[in-house]
Order: structure tokens, then C-alpha cells, then sequence
């Protein structure tokens, strides 16, 4: 096996939280016969076979990922190394759906699947937070975060997902609202109409949040919580798209971006896919912005594969607009405005891929001249420690801030800057926990709300 292969380098010192989630539902007695169905029907229609099929072959066991696993790192247990956890559901696939594992079982006997081993599954596929980086380690090129998904989507369909997550999709797939916070149509429009007469009040400029416009360049879909949560980025992104002239849109019937399907649930991510399709169909938006979020701009990108027809439309993140737009000269920030020290945090979802890293470092250099990186950074990042929808269960905060988060806790308290900025709500709120129960000293903020303090803006009573 590859744990006692692999032996630990030390015993962990740190007292690791009990994990204790809320499940939905008991589960059903016979859960190896309903774990091998579940796989089976997944395996038929989908294509991860290709995948499996190549990392059941190729694992070296070599134990390079565990140099660059922030969970590993605080734990040092063994049920925390990544190649340790993905054998969990390779040995099944090995032994169940290959010809040679089916084979061999056959006649010598073997691994068979039990009720311990998806215990020890569903543990362990909860603690990883699916960041990637270990991907970018492994000779084989085995992603776990692909593992530890299709991991969660087989457990998910066996109603053995943490309570948190299933309420938040349950109330954007079939509740009244249709939106994770279940925020009501018009407690959205309240909300909008405050940030409207606060951006007046501080500018003396009438920006609006436009709801409902036909034949928009952009439909706007932010992460929900940003409504309850995140004015000052909202106001920001509005007051830069108002600023640069951009033709935008909120839609009234379906404006959330989360989408926890990303981390548990192939058939999740295509119903909230569905259900974005249907509203920039209505609007006849000309392509897709999606605000200040990783995983919702990665999940997003699934658009192209769920969508009916081919005119699908393109997706785009707050950040390379903005970006475009600074570098148009479109928007003018004042170099001046911040004087404290600035750092940047990578969400994993738009970073791991080198797709989402330099616009953001652009802009906030284009005014913040006391700019430190955070090291590693880019595609290297560390997660916040709360990614894959761990950042929404709060009966782990203090392992998402103490265990998963300790890295990330080390690398800002390393740069000693006032303001990190993190572009997404999941790090805003992991990384702005990680800070008080770490006792660290800084601010997190999200990068518009930056530029917010900063914006020339035309026309406006006083310099913002
Ligand atoms: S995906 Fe991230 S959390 Fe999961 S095993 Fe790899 S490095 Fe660790
Ligand atoms: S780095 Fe790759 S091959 Fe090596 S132990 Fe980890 S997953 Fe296995």
C-alpha cells in the first residue's frame, strides 16, 4: 500500500479538529452494492474512464506531491497524502471496472470493496480541497482534484455530501429564490438600489446596477453572496463599467454565479448551467461576465459543453475586463490613493492553469506602488484553505482556518502587507476567518474594492 510506503517525516504537533459533518441523510444498508452502481452508471455516461485508465497504470508512488499539499503540511497524517487518498477509488476502479483487476480478483482473490473503505473514502475526499497543485508536482500527471470530485459526485448521489452543500444547491436548483443565499427578487433589488444612492453619496454620479436590459454586451452574474456580503467590490465593478461606458445586465429571474457542482456534482453543475443559459437566452446577452470568483468563472467555462446549440456565448471574468479596460485607457486610478502595502491572492479555480494571473498583478501595479508578491504565487499558490466548498461548512472553521489554512496564514503574514486582495468570495471569507483566528494583523479586501478608492471618475464631486 502506498501509505507504508510512504512514511510520515514527523508526527504532527498540531491538535487536529475532530471532522464531524452534518450528512443529509443515513445512508442506505447496502452501501458497497449502491457504491459500485453509482460508479458504474458514472462511468457510462461520462469519460473518466480515459483518465482512470491511465492513472491506475502510471502512479510511480513516488510521494512528490506530498512536498506541495498544504492539507499534508499541517497534518502529516497519512490519509492526507494525495496518491494515498486517490488510491482509495482507484483500487475500486482497478478491481471493478478494468478487465485485468476483474482478472485477477478472479482468481487470486484480492481488494473487494466494504463498508470500511467508503467510510475511510468518505473522510477523506472531504479533506482535500481540490486546489490542484499537486498536479502540477506529479511526474504521472495524475490530478487529483479530478479524483476527489468524481469521488464526491459518487458519494453525492449516495446522499453522503455535508448538509451545508446541499442546502445551498437545493435552494438554486428547486427553491423559490433559485439562488444559494436565498436572497428574494426583492431584497435583491433593495440591495441594489443601496449601492446605487451610496455610490451618490460618495461621488455625487448616478451609477446604476441595469436590471432586466435586452441585448446587453454582458450579463452580470455575481456570486450571490456578494449581495449580502461584498458591497464595496460590487459598487467597484459597477462604478468601472459605468465609468469605461460598457453596455451590462443583471438578470431579475437567475443572477447567481456559485456553483458548488463544480466540487461534487457533474449533474448539479449542469442544472445551474441550465438555468444561467436559460436567462442570457431571455436577455440575449452577447456574452457571459462573472464577477469576483474562481470556481463560478471555471465552472462557467462548462457552459460551452451543457449549452443547447452552438451560439454559445463567451465567458468572461471581471478581471480581464477591468484589465482591458485599464490598459485601454478606458478606466484612470489614481497612483497615489493607496499608500499601504498591497499582496494578492491566487484563487486556485482561475490561477492553477496560468489563466487568470498577470491582469490582475497589472492592474493593481498600474496604481499601488507599494505592491509585494506573495510567495509561491501564480500557478504555484497555495489555496486559501477553503476551497471546493469546504469555505461554506461552518462546522470545520477551525480546521479550514487552523489545519487547511495554515500555509496560506504563513505566506501573508510573510509579505506584512496592510491589503490582500483576493478576487473571489470563497477566499474573502475563508482567508478573512484564517486572519482572526490566527490573530494576524491586515485587511482582506477584494480587488475592486481597491480600485473603488482610487477611480478617477467623471464628473464626480470630489476625487472618490
Ligand atoms: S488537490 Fe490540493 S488539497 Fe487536494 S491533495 Fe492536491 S494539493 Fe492537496
Ligand atoms: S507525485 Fe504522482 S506518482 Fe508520485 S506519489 Fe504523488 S500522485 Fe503518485
Amino acid at each position: 500500500m502506498v501509505a507504508e510506503k510512504i512514511k510520515t517525516k514527523q508526527k504532527s504537533t498540531v491538535k487536529i479538529p475532530e471532522m464531524k459533518y452534518n450528512i443529509e441523510k443515513t445512508p442506505d444498508s447496502d452501501r458497497v452494492t449502491q457504491f459500485l452502481n453509482i460508479f458504474a452508471a458514472i462511468l457510462k455516461e461520462s469519460n473518466y474512464r480515459a483518465a482512470l485508465d491511465q492513472y491506475t497504470k502510471v502512479s510511480a508512488k513516488c510521494a512528490r506531491c506530498t512536498t506541495v499539499c498544504h492539507v499534508y503540511h499541517a497534518t502529516q497524517d497519512v490519509r492526507d497524502i494525495p496518491c494515498y487518498r486517490s488510491e482509495l477509488l482507484l483500487s475500486v476502479y482497478r478491481r471493478y471496472f478494468s478487465f485485468e483487476g476483474s482478472l485477477y480478483a478472479r482468481i487470486f482473490g484480492g481488494f473487494e470493496l466494504t463498508e470500511e473503505h467508503i467510510s475511510k473514502m468518505q473522510y477523506s475526499f472531504w479533506n482535500c480541497t481540490a486546489c490542484r497543485k499537486c498536479l502540477l508536482e506529479c511526474p504521472s500527471g495524475i490530478d487529483h482534484g479530478l479524483i476527489t470530485h468524481l469521488t464526491r459526485y459518487i458519494l453525492s448521489e449516495m446522499k453522503l455530501t455535508p448538509r451545508a452543500l446541499v442546502i445551498s444547491t437545493r435552494e438554486q436548483l428547486f427553491g423559490l429564490t433559485e439562488n444559494t443565499s436565498a436572497i428574494p427578487l426583492i431584497a435583491l433589488k433593495n440591495s441594489i438600489e443601496f449601492l446605487e444612492e451610496e455610490l451618490f453619496e460618495a461621488f455625487g454620479v448616478n451609477i446604476k446596477f441595469p436590471l432586466d436590459v435586452e441585448d446587453a454586451e454582458y450579463i452580470f452574474f455575481a456570486p450571490v453572496s456578494d449581495y449580502l456580503m461584498e458591497a464595496e467590490t460590487l459598487m467597484g465593478i459597477a462604478t468601472v463599467l459605468h465609468t469605461a461606458g460598457v453596455s451590462w445586465t443583471i438578470g431579475s429571474k437567475y443572477f447567481d454565479a456559485i456553483n458548488y457542482g463544480l466540487f461534487y456534482s457533474d449533474l448539479v453543475l449542469g442544472r445551474v448551467l441550465n438555468k444561467m443559459e436559460e436567462e442570457v437566452k431571455r436577455l440575449r446577452a452577447k456574452k457571459v461576465l462573472i464577477g469576483e470568483c474562481g470556481h463560478a468563472t471555471r465552472s462557467a467555462t462548462f457552459l460551452k459543453t451543457f449549452w443547447h446549440g452552438d451560439d454559445n456565448p463567451e465567458i468572461v471574468n471581471i478581471l480581464q475586463l477591468t484589465h482591458k479596460l485599464v490598459m485601454e485607457g478606458k478606466i484612470k486610478i489614481d497612483p497615489d490613493k493607496i499608500k499601504e502595502k498591497v499582496t494578492y491572492h491566487d484563487p486556485c479555480n482561475i490561477a492553477r492553469q496560468n489563466w487568470i494571473v498577470k491582469e490582475p498583478r497589472e492592474i493593481l501595479k498600474s496604481f499601488c506602488r507599494n505592491y509585494v508578491e506573495m510567495y509561491p504565487g501564480g500557478a504555484d499558490n497555495y489555496c486559501c484553505g477553503g476551497g471546493s466548498g469546504l469555505v461554506s461548512i461552518d462546522e470545520i472553521r477551525k480546521y479550514r482556518t487552523t489545519i487547511a489554512g495554515q500555509k496560506k496564514a504563513e505566506q501573508i503574514q510573510q509579505t506584512g502587507a496592510h491589503y490582500i486582495v483576493a478576487p473571489c468570495a470563497n477566499c474573502k471569507k475563508q482567508i478573512r476567518e484564517t486572519l482572526t483566528d490566527n490573530n494576524l494583523d491586515g485587511e482582506l479586501i477584494g480587488l475592486h474594492d481597491l480600485i473603488l478608492k482610487a477611480i478617477v471618475i467623471k464628473g464626480a464631486k470630489q476625487d472618490g
